[in-house]
């Protein structure tokens, strides 16, 4: 198999390795010669699915020139058409992630004249507790040692936080003025970065507020040099989402420190590259789906009374704080 066959394999090695359908594409694979019986019974002899997909990929990158298309002609053959896809000539140069990144950034609108129509409660955005969490990486933003990238893993959640810290006895602690990302968020922030970036150094007289999910907006104002991640909430009162104190602005410089940073976060944090978009799940393919989502619509179409008060109330006390609390 070329070189360049085998890498296009590689790159999407995570999703071939846990979306395939092992017997009926092996059986594909055998019925038109590119693997040999032996093989094949190599391949069903693995105990999990993700196994039997691994041997699959390690046997086919090592078959003769028609392997490459013999696969993706089996794959096509097993009903998993996306999967060949993946692997069409073309997009070869694009990584699995970058391919997600793209679908990220055509989910991220900007809602400035939207004007927040369809949105609906925050799932829970949890406070730090520092004690309970294993802190993955920290990554300074300024110069000083105030504000910082963390990815904080607790249970079996996986958080990436943009956070002010402050000064006590014993070293730095994390504030409740910061952004949390979970990874899905995550990789829509990252799909807008390139965007927030022009945006800034072209200093545009456009407004922008892009929803990345949850309660969290990035916004620009026009002819301002700064961007602005922030938990937005909607109290019971009010017709427009306000901002929380729960969040971070970031300038030019600060900015360029997150955009370096971008890929120690990847080699932080594989669980990225696994990452699904709740926009594509099966869940989301009627409008219900999406509405009902917490992370895709987090206020609300119709108000409901039931919804996610924990978090709500976090956030509430933080509004009313604003003014209380130390800056
Ligand atoms: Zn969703």
């Amino acid at each position: 198999m070329e070189q360049r066959h085998q890498d296009l394999i590689k790159s999407n090695y995570t999703t071939l390795v846990r979306k395939m359908t092992t017997s009926s594409v092996a059986g594909h694979l055998f019925a038109s010669n590119i693997i040999t019986d032996e093989m094949r019974q190599q391949i069903e002899a693995e105990k999990t699915s993700y196994d039997r997909n691994r041997k699959l990929l390690s046997i086919i990158l090592r078959r003769g020139p028609k392997a490459f298309r013999g696969f993706r002609t089996a794959l096509m053959k097993a009903n998993q058409t996306y999967l060949s896809k993946l692997l069409s000539a073309g997009e070869d140069t694009l990584s699995d992630y970058e391919k997600k990144l793209a679908m990220a950034r055509s989910l991220v609108v900007n809602t400035v004249e939207k004007r927040f129509v369809e949105n609906k409660p925050n799932i829970s955005d949890p406070v730090v507790r520092q004690m309970s969490q294993e802190e993955r990486c920290r990554i300074s933003l300024d110069d000083f040692n105030e504000l910082f990238l963390t990815v904080v893993s607790f249970k079996d959640r996986i958080n990436i936080h943009i956070r002010h810290f402050a000064a006590a006895n014993n070293g730095l602690i994390p504030t409740k003025k910061g952004v949390t990302f979970s990874l899905s968020r995550w990789l829509m922030f990252e799909s807008i970065l390139p965007d927030i970036k022009n945006y800034l150094e072209n200093r545009s007289n456009e407004e922008m507020k892009w929803h990345i999910g949850g309660g969290v907006y990035v916004s620009i104002t026009s002819g301002y040099t700064t961007v602005d991640i922030r938990h937005f909430w909607k109290p019971d009162d009010a017709l427009e989402p306000v901002p929380t104190r729960k969040g971070v602005t970031l300038n030019k410089h600060k900015l360029g420190r997150l955009l370096e940073a971008v890929n120690e976060v990847h080699e932080c944090v594989h669980e990225l590259n696994d990452i699904e978009l709740c926009a594509f799940s099966e869940s989301h393919q009627n409008q219900l789906g999406m509405l009902n989502c917490p992370e895709c619509t987090p206020f609300g179409y119709e108000p409901k009374e039931d919804v996610s008060l924990e978090c709500n109330v976090g956030d509430l006390q933080d509004v009313l704080n604003i003014d209380s609390d130390i800056e």
